[in-house]
This record gives C-alpha cells, sequence and structure tokens, in this order.
C-alpha cells in the first residue's frame, strides 16, 4: 500500500480555545473603566492595580462573575461552589505583573455543551471549561508587523479587560464546523447580554489542529484518547473572526496534509495567522503548561459561588425561542432563523407580532427591514433608538393606511436615508392611500382615454389589464391597491 493512500485517510480534529471580552463597566481587578473612548489616548485607563505597580491588590468585579456564571448556565455547564485564582507566570511587555491573573484547576464552569446546525445535520460540541481572567494590555508595532517593525509601543488600557476563555473538546470535524460554531456561540452570547460582537477584537480565538489516521476514528465518529495525545497538532493564534477561523484551518489542514504526504511530521508548535496573506507563519514551538508555573493567587481569596450561581437567571436563549416563534406566530423554519439569531430583532418582533398580523410583522421585519439594513451594511443596532418608528410603519400598512409598494419603496428607504419618521414622509410624499371615489375617477379616466387597450382587452388579450392598472396607479399616484384596481377594471370593462 503507498503512503498515499494512507495520509490521504487522515480525519481533522479540530479543538478552540475562545477569549471572550465581557461587557462590564469596569475592568476585572480595578476599577478603570473598559469603554474605550473615541480617539483615545493610549495608557489613560490606568491605575496602579492594572499597571502592576508594587503593593496593589486586587478586588474581583462581581459583574465579570456574573457574566462567567450565565455563560455557564447557557451552555449547560457544572458551576462548582468553589472557584479560585491562579498566577500564570510569564514575561512580555504587554503584561506589566510579569504573571496573568487567571483560573487553573478550578475554573468557574467546566463540562458543558453547545449544539451548532452544520448544513442539515446537528452537532454538539462539548466544552471543557469557561475561566475568568484579565486580558493583557496591547502593543503597537510601529510600521506594521512584529517581524518588521523597528519600535514596538505599549497600551495598557485593555490591560485587565474581563475576560472568559472557553475551551472546547477536540469535537470538530471540519474548518466550516467552527464557524458555525462561533457564529452561535456569539448569539448565544449577545442573548445573555454579556458580549458586543460590534467590538474590535471582542472575540479571539485560538485554534488546535491535527490530522489523526483514519482508523482511529469510531463508526460514532468519536476519535480515542491515545489517538488525540499521539497526534502532533499547531495551535494557531491570532484569529478574530468566525470566517478566519474557517479560512485559517482550512489552510492549514492543507499544509498539514501537504507534509504527511511528503512523509514528513506535523511539527508541533504555535503558528500566527497572517489575516491579510491568508497563511499561517511558524512563531515558536509549543509551550507546555509546566513552562507557566501557575501558583495560587494570594491576593484574592477564594470565591464561592454556591447561593449565589441560582439567583442569576439568563433569559430565553435563541435556539428556545427559534422554537417557540414557530409553534406561537406559526412561522416557517427560515423565518424564525431570521427572525432570532439577534435578540434586538426578535424583541422587536415580537413586540408587533403582538400588536398587528404576526405574517404581516414577519415579513416587514425579516424580509423588509433586515434586507433594506443589510443593503446599507447596517444592523439593527443602528436603528435600535427608533423601533418605535418602524413599529409605525407597520401600522400604516396593517391599516391599509399606505400600499405595500410605497411603504417599502418610498416611505422604508425614506425613513433609513433620510432619517425622517413615517407619517412625515407620507404628508410630505402625498401616499395616503387614495379612497374609493379617487379610484373611482381614475379608473372611469383610464377606460375613457384608452380605447386601445380597451379593445385589446375585449378581443381577449388578457395582458392589456396591466397597462390600463398601471394608467390608474399612474393618476392615483401609487396610492391604489393593484389588486383592487385589476378587479374593478374587470368590472367596469364587462358591464
Ligand atoms: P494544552 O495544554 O496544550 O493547551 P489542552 O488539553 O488544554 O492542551 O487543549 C487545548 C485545546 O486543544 C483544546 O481546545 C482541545 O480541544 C484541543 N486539542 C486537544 N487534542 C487535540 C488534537 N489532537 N487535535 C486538535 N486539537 C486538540
Ligand atoms: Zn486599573
Ligand atoms: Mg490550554
Amino acid at each position: 500500500m503507498s503512503t498515499r493512500t494512507a495520509t490521504d485517510e487522515r480525519a481533522v480534529v479540530i479543538g478552540l480555545e475562545v477569549h471572550v471580552q465581557l461587557e462590564t463597566d469596569t475592568k476585572i481587578f480595578c476599577g478603570c473603566s473598559t469603554e474605550p473612548a473615541e480617539d483615545e489616548e493610549p495608557n489613560t485607563r490606568t491605575c496602579p492595580v492594572c499597571l502592576g505597580l508594587p503593593g496593589a491588590l486586587p478586588v474581583l468585579n462581581e459583574g465579570a462573575v456574573e457574566a462567567a456564571v450565565k455563560i455557564g448556565k447557557a451552555l449547560e455547564a457544572d458551576i462548582p461552589e468553589r472557584t479560585d485564582f491562579h498566577r500564570k507566570n510569564y514575561y512580555y511587555p504587554d503584561l506589566p505583573k510579569n504573571f496573568q491573573i487567571t483560573q487553573y484547576d478550578a475554573p468557574i464552569c467546566a463540562d458543558g455543551e453547545l449544539e451548532v446546525a452544520v448544513e442539515d445535520s446537528r452537532r454538539t460540541i462539548g466544552i471543557t471549561r469557561a475561566h475568568l481572567e484579565e486580558d493583557p494590555g496591547s502593543l503597537q508595532h510601529a510600521g506594521g508587523s512584529i517581524d518588521t517593525a523597528d519600535h514596538t509601543l505599549v497600551d495598557y488600557n485593555r490591560a485587565g479587560t474581563p475576560l472568559v476563555e472557553i475551551v472546547t473538546e477536540p469535537d470538530f470535524r471540519s474548518p466550516a464546523e467552527t464557524r458555525a460554531f462561533l457564529a452561535k456561540l456569539e448569539e448565544v452570547l449577545e442573548y445573555l447580554g454579556v458580549f458586543d460582537a460590534t467590538r474590535d477584537g471582542s472575540l479571539r480565538v485560538d485554534a488546535n489542529i491535527s490530522l489523526v489516521p483514519g482508523e482511529s476514528v469510531a463508526g460514532d465518529g468519536s476519535i480515542d484518547d491515545d489517538a488525540l495525545a499521539a497526534a502532533n497538532r499547531t495551535e494557531v493564534k491570532n484569529i478574530s473572526s468566525h470566517k478566519g477561523a474557517e479560512k485559517a484551518l482550512a489552510y492549514e489542514v492543507t499544509r498539514q496534509r501537504n507534509a504527511l504526504r511528503r512523509g514528513r511530521a506535523v511539527e508541533q508548535e504555535t503558528r500566527h495567522w497572517d489575516e491579510s496573506r491568508g497563511i499561517t507563519v511558524s512563531m515558536r514551538s509549543k509551550e507546555a503548561e509546566k513552562d507557566y508555573r501557575y501558583f495560587r493567587e494570594a491576593d484574592l481569596p477564594p470565591l464561592e459561588v454556591s447561593d449565589w450561581r441560582e439567583s442569576i437567571p439568563i433569559p430565553e436563549l435563541p435556539d428556545a425561542r427559534r422554537e417557540r416563534f414557530r409553534a406561537e406566530y406559526g412561522l416557517g423554519a427560515e423565518a424564525a432563523d431570521k427572525l432570532t439569531s439577534r435578540k434586538a430583532v426578535a424583541d422587536f418582533y415580537e413586540d408587533v407580532a403582538d400588536r398587528f398580523d404576526p405574517d404581516l410583522a414577519a415579513t416587514w421585519v425579516a424580509d423588509n427591514l433586515l434586507g433594506e439594513l443589510n443593503y446599507r451594511d447596517m444592523a439593527i443596532t443602528d436603528v435600535d433608538d427608533r423601533l418605535e418608528e418602524f413599529a409605525r410603519l407597520i401600522e400604516l400598512v396593517d391599516a391599509d393606511d399606505l400600499t405595500t409598494k410605497n411603504a417599502e419603496e418610498v416611505v422604508l428607504r425614506g425613513m433609513l436615508d433620510d432619517g425622517d419618521d413615517p407619517d412625515t414622509i407620507v404628508e410630505r410624499e402625498g401616499l395616503g392611500t387614495a379612497d374609493t371615489g379617487e379610484v373611482e375617477a381614475a379608473v372611469a379616466d383610464a377606460i375613457d382615454e384608452n380605447p386601445e387597450a380597451v379593445d385589446d382587452y375585449h378581443d381577449g388579450d388578457d395582458g392589456a389589464i396591466n397597462f390600463l392598472v398601471g394608467q390608474v396607479m399612474q393618476r392615483t399616484g401609487g396610492s391604489a391597491d393593484p389588486g383592487e384596481v385589476n378587479a374593478l377594471l374587470r368590472e367596469r370593462l364587462a358591464e
């Protein structure tokens, strides 16, 4: 048997370590703000604690613990009664204390899972653990990249920002699955209100990847632990988006396959994802856990969350809400998906579906509003202070005070492009629906003034009716209902 066949049968194994920036007002161990100001000066949101000055003592932020507990509950993880903090020791210029406060053998969440839809199948990804830690500062390499810069500046504004690091089991079998997982994870985090996806660097991913012999994959897709441990894996750092994860891992699959095919071993190492070049580059051989000399953080007492964790509620999550929307409002799968993937969209839909017709509300929110927003590269969060105005627009359509066509093409677009409210646009453009008398008169005029079209219609050319409908629509300034005009024309022409 040739080596080529053997290596071609290798299966892809991926596990992720996802760093999530928590939306708290202040940093995890001090009172410094986490809110970056626009055009902010470096090193302005700092204090003795986050600068690691001698004698400064950390005080744990309650809000960060609550956020971590919510994440644990959403991931169906175990939240032990007692958890504690450790120091992870290493030197790097963005880490002024020379150690990072993190969690080690007693993380706040362990043994959870997240279900993900990948194409037509559903996969359950195991969550090994999720722990709290502080973010280091950030480095700015003058001249662009770490390997070409002639000097580097350091900014400690980010130092001490609360993070939860979520570590998955090596349960992914393709790069596409990691992308679906990250999108789902973001949905859940956003529902929990602990995370802001629009913030730069709020989600950072390290991806571990190896190729294992096909024979070590069992019929149910599981892979035995010995094969996982034996496989040389690379850890790809610097991934900051769902798409980035998929691309970096696809690159890595090809690179590792090619190495094995040529009879070379895959080095166990840390690699850097170069987004602009679309390649991974070797950074260093992979460090081992023992290198970090973890020991207990004696400045922070162990944290008891036993009674507290019960009193921290979490909202209905996207999957449950999707199912409820289908049952309660009779929505199809696609509409329910679109309407629940962002919490703000789901809340808005629910508000208008309870006030008007649920189907009309679904068309307006899922298709029209989201479609027009998407076209303008905008999100629901860009207009969340104007939702009452959109509800008013749906109300006008629901009450037949505005035609669907005018509502879509004139009012909705005007609202987004010029920022006006619907009543102002309707008034200014004279878009109120025509009353019956007005439509009757326009129908009579259209018939009188277009004898040829009338003859064609009577000769059996059904297309002529569309021409006449157009004539009526023109005369009413688009404010008549085309279906009604069509019926009325046929009635009159039959007389
Ligand atoms: P380390 O101590 O080297 O960081 P961990 O056991 O903490 O290793 O695992 C880190 C990540 O590596 C986890 O996300 C895990 O799922 C993943 N992982 C473990 N084994 C493999 C493997 N054979 N291939 C790909 N990823 C793996
Ligand atoms: Zn501080
Ligand atoms: Mg690790």
